[in-house]
């Protein structure tokens, strides 16, 4: 008998979600099969926003400028057009698309069609080793026991030759969109969050208008209907029209609309200004339920993801961007189950975290369609939300103004708020300890750390630190020195014990040192000692005064890692130290904040004299170490196979 092909995962979609699920594996050596049922990768059309935490993430990633290599259009406005007399409409308001409350580092949504998207996705995947076979489809799977170690049985077939294939691997990944052959396996029901459904067109090509906004994202209501226009990369525009609802009395999700009656119908709705078509590239109709699926996994070892599990309007433009959030959240936890990090129950906070979100976008997007479609916002309302975040204990209660923030933050990103669990902790964490940093508005386990400019050390030069270490799978240790911990030898005691309680033998860090204790890290920044943790500090003092040497052993590996938060910011200007000011540390204090590989905050410890720090971060990674290593730094569990070893890891970025 041939002998089964062994994958550490296969990946069934290479859109969005299992893209990035691919990227982020390969790149960490795994071995992957994924397969698309599609020919050919996406031409054209289909999502295309990127909001401002996506490219926060692709940044992070190393993507970011391949990206915007496209010229995408960037949307900092968003305006309101509204009924006028005469059959005609008019501006009534523009407010930012995201705005300055939220701090984002790109305060802007990117604009290209997910196709690009997905090519500089793909050609990274080449590059990393793993190859998206097309046009193969999945045909049956089954998690059994025949090979315990890679338990998925799973069968594929080529959709040109017929050739059929079993495979086994660690885990099964679909990201198949909205119809898909895994999760009706599996049984897991969608469940309809509102009975109403759409029929969208959107239509992509490039206008001849005098419409004045027709470079901003517009939301235009007349009475001729509505539309929404998003500008586009290549001079492109695009518009999406809603073309029946389940609430029309002839109503057919079926119902469908030629580009021509599109195209008139925009005509009426943009009166008084004109609007004819030079070309269309792509043009689509598409019905839209809002759905989320009840599981995202049965058994820990099939998993779902992207628009498998939820399925909303493109109004608040999140289908891809939920599913990047999917793709990484999974790809993590994967890696520190099958690096021998983190024990298997962690995989359950995959669709803890990931459903809750869905869920609460599925709200959202409810109300805002539904705000949408019944009423506009008047420009007093326009104004008196975007005045709002200047002066919040002022907020009017207004429910459009409550939306409009509610909007921004889930549109952006940024609304993406883990609930506590072991890895973000709370006052219900098992754990706690007196030197945890609690109720602080800016270090919210859940949330993202705020962004700040720091100056590196070794070369003077002004980054961003939170993304500083890129997404490797580590978790990130940002230490806070604060203003008590000169860089001066022999006046940083907090910071030597806490470099000497990292280094004790029994420490979480060091019995998760890398085994290669041979290994050359001269070059490496980010895991100079362990695959799973990346470590950064940020000193209290001018960078000129702050000499490498003269710190404690452990730092100086991580020289590349070393910053001076010397750095105004405009958003705490009286602040001696703005990154320190900016994650809520002021005065003297210092703190170690835990960032998940993610970028979400887990955990933050005051940074003190003595071993109470190093006691607080190790009590938080017990909750879901797996005990691989023993106090004494000998191995306790077993080998976890091909692929996905600790040693396998690379770190590529
Ligand atoms: C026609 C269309 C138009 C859209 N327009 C918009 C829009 O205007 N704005 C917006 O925000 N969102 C839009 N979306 C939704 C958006 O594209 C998705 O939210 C986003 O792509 C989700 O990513 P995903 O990876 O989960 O799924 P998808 O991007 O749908 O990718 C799934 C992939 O899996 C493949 N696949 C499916 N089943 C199998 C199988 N059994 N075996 C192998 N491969 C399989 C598919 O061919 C596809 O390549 C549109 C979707 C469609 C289908």
């Amino acid at each position: 008998m041939p002998e089964v092909p062994l994958y550490d995962i296969v990946i069934v979609g290479a859109g969005p979600v299992g893209l990035l699920l691919s990227v982020s594996l390969s790149r960490w050596g795994y071995k992957v099969r994924h397969i698309d049922n599609r020919p050919v990768p996406t031409a054209t059309g289909r999502a295309d926003g990127i909001q401002p935490r996506s490219i926060e993430i692709l940044k992070n990633m190393g993507l970011k400028r391949k990206i915007m290599a496209h010229n995408p259009a960037r949307v900092f406005e968003v305006a309101f057009w509204d009924p006028a007399p005469g059959g005609k409409i008019v501006r009534t308001g523009t407010w930012a698309s995201c705005p300055d409350f939220l701090d984002a580092r790109y305060p802007f949504t990117a604009l290209l069609h997910q196709g690009l998207i997905e090519r500089v996705l793909i050609e990274d995947i080449e590059n990393n080793g793993t190859h998206v076979q097309r046009p193969w489809t999945i045909t049956r799977f089954e998690t059994n026991n025949v090979n315990p170690e890679y338990p998925v049985e799973v069968d594929l077939k080529n959709l040109d030759s017929n050739v059929t294939e079993t495979v086994r691997a660690k885990y099964l990944y679909s990201g198949e969109g909205a119809r898909s052959f895994v999760r009706e396996t599996l049984g897991v029901q969608i469940r309809h969050k509102d009975p109403i459904s759409h029929v969208w067109g959107v239509m992509d090509g490039v206008v001849r208008t005098n419409f004045p906004d027709i470079k901003m994202k517009c939301t235009i209501h007349s009475d001729h209907g509505s539309i929404m226009v998003i500008p586009r990369e290549n001079n492109m525009v695009r518009l999406y029209i809603q073309i029946a609802s389940s609430t029309d009395p002839d109503f057919s999700p079926r119902k469908t609309a030629t580009v021509e009656e599109v195209q008139a119908a925009a005509k009426r709705i943009f009166q008084p200004y004109y609007c004819t078509w030079d070309r269309v590239e792509w043009y689509s109709v598409y019905p839209i339920g809002q759905g989320i699926a009840d599981k995202y996994t049965l058994d820990h070892r099939v998993f779902m993801g992207g628009d498998v599990c939820h399925t909303h309007s493109p109004k608040a433009g999140q289908g891809m961007n939920t599913a990047f959030h999917d793709a990484i959240n999974f790809a993590w936890k994967m890696h520190l189950v099958e690096s021998g990090f983190a024990n298997r129950d962690i995989l359950s906070t995959y669709e803890v975290e990931r459903k809750f979100i869905a869920e609460t976008l599925l709200n959202f997007d409810n109300k805002y369609a539904a705000l949408f479609s019944q009423r506009q916002p008047t420009a007093t309302e326009v104004d008196s939300a975007h005045n709002s975040h200047n002066n919040d204990e002022h907020d009017t209660k207004n429910d459009f103004v409550e939306m409009f923030k509610a909007n921004c933050e889930f549109t952006s990103g940024f609304g993406v708020a883990y609930n506590p669990n072991i890895f973000n902790h709370s006052s219900e964490h098992s754990f706690q300890h007196p030197l945890i940093i609690k109720d602080s508005p800016k270090l919210r386990p859940g949330r993202i750390m705020p962004p700040s400019n720091v100056t590196r050390v070794v070369d003077a030069n002004v980054v961003h630190l939170e993304n500083e270490i890129p997404f490797n799978g580590a978790f990130r240790l940002f230490i806070y020195a604060g203003a008590s911990q000169s860089p001066k030898r022999g006046q940083h005691k907090a910071l030597s014990d806490l470099a000497s309680g990292l280094t004790s033998p029994g420490s979480f860090y060091s019995r998760y040192e890398s085994k290669e204790r041979q290994r050359d890290n001269h070059h490496d920044s980010d895991n100079p000692h362990s695959r799973f943790f990346s470590i950064v500090l940020t000193l209290v003092a001018k960078r000129s005064e702050i000499e490498i040497s003269d710190l404690p052993a452990m730092f100086q590996d991580y020289s590349g890692r070393i910053y001076a938060d010397d750095r105004k910011d405009i958003r705490v200007l009286d602040a001696k130290c703005s990154a320190h000011a900016k994650v809520g540390l002021t005065g003297s204090e210092g703190a170690v904040v835990v960032v998940r590989p993610d970028g979400h905050v887990g955990v933050s410890v005051r940074l003190v004299e003595g071993q109470g720090t190093v006691e607080a971060l190790e009590g938080y990674f017990a909750g879901f170490l797996n005990g691989m290593y023993d106090k004494q730094g000998k191995s306790t569990s077993r080998r976890t196979g091909l692929g996905g070893g600790h040693e396998h890891v690379r770190s590529q970025l």
